[in-house]
């Protein structure tokens, strides 16, 4: 049977712009959650779901805050989405909105609703770095989320950790690493700290105590070995998971697979084309369709994308998808950078070092700068 565009499974992600407060450091597009455009918003949602008509194998509802919606929105919205049987289903979910001691997350009818795998922003089990990040609820939210989860049959559980926090310490980020290893976390997400502009963060940032250059690379390779000791594989950059728990959903965006975004401020890559929704509530409600951003998937964008995984840029699925060779400008310089333990280089790829991670837009940028 030959599958048209829109019977391809592609992946979906949906933007879930609502947060009960903005975190010093975050420019996610979110605003404070009030009932009727709450409402509003879940119903667009539906709606262009219903008109987009597709299959998906794999969902990702991010945000903002997607436990805010509740287990009814998210089952409803679900309800909507045409499912292949193994399809993943990942809902960001907040500690405090899930794991407080009165929560009222319903986690059994989300799980009925398709919900198989969470996403849980612990940033770090020291509650005063938490509370330095605006995070609301401690670690025993998270602790307690987890197995409320897990209770209601979501065992695929991702937790978020933050590298170079205004005072975090190599002792308080493996304090951190050992919580991940011990609350039954199936991945992790370990992402170091960027002060953007915007944010309270950069307002401030002359006065708060962030580390150098040097000392962000050490926490990064502490974590990273830490991380890898406790069982949780490097697969990207910034990802870790136990095996055969690698986020399926950003897993497409690294191999330039397609994928559909709904919501305000999401991004698509879906038929060739690359294009948003604006960072628009009320656009979004009231049908304004998204804005053309060209064409995607191109070779370079797939090569810089790929040197992001652990498994680097494999020859032969370059060769599938492009029918022609890695250019001979990328070997010479993979060669070279090898030489100073940035790539390593074989007969079937272009991999990053862990040194080459650290420096990943640097070693790219190197890769790719006699290309095109
Ligand atoms: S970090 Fe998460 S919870 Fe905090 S403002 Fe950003 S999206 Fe909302």
């Amino acid at each position: 049977m030959i599958m048209t565009n829109s019977q391809k499974p592609i992946g979906l992600y949906l933007h879930i712009p609502f947060c009960k407060g903005k975190c010093p450091y975050c420019d996610f597009y979110s605003v404070a959650p009030q009932k009727g455009v709450t409402d509003s918003y879940v119903a667009a949602l539906c709606k262009k779901i219903d008109e987009e008509n597709r299959v998906y194998d794999t969902v990702y509802f991010g945000g903002g805050t997607p436990s805010l919606l509740g287990a009814d929105n998210v089952a409803l919205i679900l309800s909507h989405i045409r499912r292949t049987p193994d399809c993943e289903v990942t809902l960001e979910c907040n500690p405090s909105d899930t794991g407080g001691i009165n929560s009222v997350f319903d986690f059994e009818k989300a799980a009925k609703g398709g919900v198989n795998r969470i996403s849980l922003g612990l940033q770090s089990a020291d509650n005063s770095e938490r509370k330095s990040l605006g995070r609301r609820g401690g670690c025993d939210d998270v602790k307690r989320a987890i197995a409320r989860a897990k209770a209601a049959g979501i065992e695929n559980v991702s937790l978020d950790l933050m590298l170079g926090i205004p005072n975090q310490t190599k002792e308080s980020l493996l304090n951190s690493v050992e919580f991940c290893k011990n609350s039954g976390a199936t991945h992790v997400s370990a992402y170091i700290l960027k002060i953007e502009e915007g944010t309270f963060f950069h307002k401030k940032r002359e006065s708060l105590a962030l580390p150098d250059d040097d000392e962000t690379s050490e926490l990064y390779l502490a974590a990273v070995n830490a991380l890898e000791e406790a069982g949780f594989i490097q697969y990207e950059i910034s990802n870790f998971a136990k095996s055969g728990f690698e986020s399926r959903h950003n897993l497409k965006y690294w191999h330039c697979e397609e994928y559909l975004g709904i919501g305000a401020a999401a991004h698509s890559f879906a038929d060739g084309k690359r294009f948003y929704y604006e960072r628009n509530i009320d656009g979004f409600i009231n049908g304004k369709p998204p804005v053309d951003d060209g064409e995607g998937g191109d070779e370079e964008e797939y090569i810089m994308l790929a040197l992001r995984l652990s498994e680097g840029l494999i020859f032969k699925n370059f060769e599938n998808r492009y029918g022609k060779k890695v250019p001979d400008c990328i070997l010479k310089k993979a060669d070279f950078l090898q030489k100073h333990n940035l790539v390593a280089v074989d007969g079937k790829r272009i991999a990053l070092t862990k040194q080459g991670f650290l420096l990943s837009n640097a070693v790219i940028c190197e890769l790719l700068a006699n290309y095109g």
